[in-house]
């Protein structure tokens, strides 16, 4: 499998290409270069198998000649042992047609672990076969930085720097990131919020000399190869729910669009998902695109959800390649005129074409905590702020008649505040993370400055090397 660049002016890559690199050097994002696609009887055939085998046998046409498939099924098998619960991702029934997708039995309690903890075997294993060393840079908003870190620690061939907003995750969050104690994790808190990092991230990685002299490699949800690993989990919901033999619908939790991307990727590889609801908290520009063809970004507010509190979705520009008939040149311009107006508006058919199959929610951090009462009050099950909008979004939004996967992205524990706030206790942390609040925090403090944190990564890499 070839990847082509959303943009259009960077070298096609294989997938290892793709993992290492991240981000594309001419600022877009790899796709691959067409999908691949699996018949009825092929998806009949996936039924009732482990997850990990699962997961392999969906990943195998994206990785192509990379890796061998007896490689990639022992990695699938490995990154997936640690989780806590045998289905790895159970499916549990709520109300007629809502289900929760439960994305967080891995070991920072967030979905991120679904593809990060494969990525970490992944890149030891690339990196093994070319004798090499990467730096990851990454942005996190809260959950990605403590599953890529978890990925990542004590890796011989890789250190890691992540970029937290400092102040703006939850205490569980930062914690999971700064007690790790491993040699080659660097944590740094930056004063400003979550799109000041990952404007960081992005800069430094246009920064072209220092990009080479870094070795940097990225693992945001814009490396596709975290795309690909999202994309099992959905097949798996959906082939439990009847597909291919009947439609099915998702709302996903988003953020940096990641997560819906990966199952409308399922659906163009031919799972019959009829619809796709992008569930928003009060930072809607993605519901306000869909209502209005309106993509203006305002101020990033925070919220109970704090991993959804983003104005601009870094996997959207992915989206629009796709609807404006995987022209790079047209993507390129659409992305330029919103970065210099901040505000971008597509042409009406590609807008309608995009309605067709996705519909925007957003709900405010009181009514979130309603609908966590509510779950907790009529089916006893506590959904954490996130799941929460996503369960919100399901019955709000979905098509009549059809089951509807939920993206349950966290733990509820992960968010104890939120809980407590709605139903007057707090969940207790898993036995693995029970003394989370007693472990020692490693962190450097940082102004949003490019130099600045450049220098930061710089001497953490001569430091390690
Ligand atoms: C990252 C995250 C999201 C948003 O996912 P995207 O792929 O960025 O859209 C939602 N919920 C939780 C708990 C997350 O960690």
């Amino acid at each position: 499998m070839k990847y082509v660049s959303t943009r259009g002016q960077a070298p096609e890559l294989d997938f290892s290409g793709v993992l290492l690199a991240g981000l594309a050097a001419d600022g877009g994002l790899y796709m691959p270069q067409s999908w691949p696609v699996f018949s009825k009887p092929e998806l009949r055939a996936l039924r009732g198998l482990p997850y990990p085998e699962l997961a392999a046998r969906i990943m195998a046409p994206f990785i192509g000649e990379s890796i061998a498939f007896a490689d990639l099924q022992a990695m699938c098998r490995r990154a997936y042992a640690g989780f806590t619960h045998p289905a790895t991702v159970p499916l549990v029934q709520l109300d007629t047609n809502i289900f929760a997708l439960e994305l967080f039995h891995g070991p920072t309690l967030a979905f991120k672990d679904l593809a990060l903890q494969l990525a970490g075997h992944l890149f030891e294993h690339v990196l093994t076969e070319r004798n090499a060393r990467v730096r990851i840079v990454g942005a996190t908003s809260g959950d990605t930085g403590s599953a890529a870190i978890e990925a990542m620690a004590g890796r011989s061939r890789i250190d890691i720097t992540i970029l937290h907003p400092e102040g703006k995750t939850s205490e569980v969050q930062r914690r999971q990131m700064t007690t790790v104690g491993a040699t080659n994790v660097l944590n740094i808190a930056v004063k400003g919020n979550f799109d000041d990092c990952q404007d960081l991230v992005k800069a430094m990685f246009a920064d072209a000399p220092f990009r080479q002299e870094m070795n940097l490699s990225a693992v945001n949800s814009i490396n596709f190869a975290r795309i690909a690993a999202q994309i099992p989990y959905y097949v798996a919901a959906a082939l439990a729910l009847g597909a291919p033999d009947r439609d099915v619908a998702v709302a996903v939790p988003t953020g940096n669009f990641g997560n819906v991307l990966a199952a409308w990727a399922a659906r163009q590889m031919g799972v019959p998902i009829q619809k796709f609801i992008v569930a928003s908290n009060r930072n809607d520009i993605l519901a306000r695109f869909l209502a209005d063809n309106d993509m203006s970004a305002k101020g990033v507010e925070p919220s109970l959800s704090p991993s959804m509190d983003i104005q601009v979705s870094s996997n959207f520009e992915r989206l629009l390649f796709e609807f404006q008939g995987r022209d790079p040149a047209l993507t390129a311009r659409t992305m330029a005129d919103f970065r210099a107006s901040g505000k971008m508006t597509v042409a009406d058919a590609h807008w309608r074409a995009i309605r067709q199959d996705f519909t925007g929610f957003t709900l405010s951090d009181a009514a979130t905590l309603t609908e966590i009462a509510r779950t907790y009050r009529e089916s006893g099950y506590l959904a954490d702020p996130h799941s929460a909008i996503g369960l919100a979004a399901a019955r709000e939004r979905a098509p009549i008649g059809l089951p509807v996967i939920v993206a349950a992205t966290a733990h509820p524990a992960k968010f104890p505040d939120a809980i407590e706030a709605a139903t007057g206790f707090r969940p207790p942390l898993p036995p693995h993370l029970a003394d989370l609040y007693e472990r020692q925090e490693v962190f450097t403090a940082a102004p949003a400055d490019l130099a600045h944190i450049e220098g930061l990564v710089r001497n953490f890499a001569n430091r390690n090397a």
